[in-house]
């Protein structure tokens, strides 16, 4: 096994101008979610150069490159996302965004730079593996319903037996790693709320019905459902962000609309407050006589990282960078895509620090001026080199 990786690593060294090629070249050229056609085209010619058997357009325009191995074995994905996102890119420097408002300001060029690095070098060593590697390329990662949902129903991780995924970490110095078990990422899930009274004069509430009074009832409500509803050793998250209502100061306003969005890890959770916003609303609406209508939009899963993969993998990282290198992921709110397939199949999700004394690279992701120090791509690549060689040698 060691000798496996110090050769592959090797080779993913020997290619590292070339996978930042093909970073800043991404970098260039970026596209929005659902709108990647030419990137994808970049990868699968990458994929054929390597040798690999490619599949397209996988629910989108998401693709895999298939490394068969010279023995049988297990079947391993890895996967990295390829999509934009609506950002200028306030960066001076040669690579650029030549995409006026679009902006690869996630990293997710590196992600895909980084993977196509480590397809290339184990492509070199197909002979000595005993199974195969799905190299997973997937759009659409930052605007849901998101490409994972869609390449997970066309089948993308049949016969895959574990999968892993990685992102860039602009928080955390370049050399580091952060892995963690459980409950990474929250479920997103967004509504929006209707609420229909009966307009009137501002001098005579007793023959109108006013939404704004029961819209604001329905706000502190929706306050209480984590105080008091939720346990308190579980999280969760309810903010409205919108309240619209009302025309005129002297006119009872017939209408509100309020829309918010809720944040869980556990799934029980997650259904728990839908349903304790649904029957507030309806309990307020119908004891002051107005109506409400609710749109409730389910987005992204939690990201589940399962635990026995974690520390697997938490290990081959100790080995690969050393314990001192290797740190608790702290989770987060936000949301990530990969946990669809974590839903699917046993696997974990780490990150790859990619900051250095710059402050171009200390950015959070999104920012117009975010950057990687690009020697991260290299420390994604030989993670997953670790993990190939784990689990097919
Ligand atoms: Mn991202």
């Amino acid at each position: 096994m060691g000798l496996l990786v110090n050769d592959v690593n090797t080779a993913l060294a020997e290619s590292f101008d070339e996978i930042v090629g093909w970073r800043r070249y991404m970098h260039q050229y970026p596209e929005l979610s659902f709108k990647e056609e030419k990137t994808a085209l970049f990868i699968k010619e990458k994929l054929l150069s390597f040798g690999l058997e490619v599949k397209t357009n996988i629910g989108g325009y998401g693709l895999v490159g298939i490394l068969k191995g010279g023995q049988p074995g297990k079947t391993i994905a890895l996967r990295a996302d390829f999509d934009a996102l609506p950002i200028h890119d306030e960066k001076e420097v040669p690579y650029q965004s030549k995409n006026p408002g679009v902006m690869h300001a996630c990293g997710h060029d590196g992600h895909t730079a980084a993977l196509l690095g480590t397809a290339k070098a184990l492509s070199g060593f197909r002979e000595q593996l005993k199974g195969n590697v799905v190299f997973i390329f997937q759009p659409a990662e930052e605007t849901p319903p998101g490409g994972a949902k869609f390449m997970v129903e066309e089948g993308v991780l049949d016969g895959v037996d574990y999968v892993f995924g990685a992102h860039l970490d602009s928080q955390t110095p370049v050399g580091k790693v952060t892995t963690g078990k459980g409950y990474q990422m929250a479920a997103v899930d967004k509504f929006a709320i209707t609420i229909q009274g009966k307009g009137g004069h501002g001098a005579r509430p007793h023959d109108a019905v006013d939404s704004i009074v029961i819209a604001s009832e329905i706000v502190n409500s929706l306050q209480k459902i984590v105080s008091r509803s939720v346990d308190p050793l579980k999280s969760a998250v309810v903010t409205i962000g919108v309240f619209q209502a009302g025309s005129a100061f002297n006119v009872i306003a017939d209408k509100a609309v309020l829309e918010g969005t809720v944040r869980t890890f556990d799934a029980a959770v997650r259904k728990q407050v839908e349903e304790r916003i649904r029957s507030i609303v309806d309990g307020i609406v119908s004891a002051f006589g107005a109506t409400a209508s609710i749109d409730y939009l389910n987005g992204y899963p939690a990201l589940y990282n399962h635990p026995e993969e974690t520390e697997t993998v938490r290990g081959l990282l100790v080995e690969e960078f050393s314990e001192e290198n290797v740190a608790e992921m702290e989770p987060s709110m936000g949301a990530e895509d990969f946990s669809y397939f974590l839903l699917e199949k046993p696997g974990t999700y780490f990150r790859a620090g990619s900051q250095n004394e710059d402050e171009a690279t200390h950015y959070p992701h999104h920012h117009p001026k975010f950057d990687i120090d690009e020697r991260a791509l290299l420390n994604i690549g030989r993670s997953f080199v670790r993990i190939v060689a784990h689990y097919l040698v």
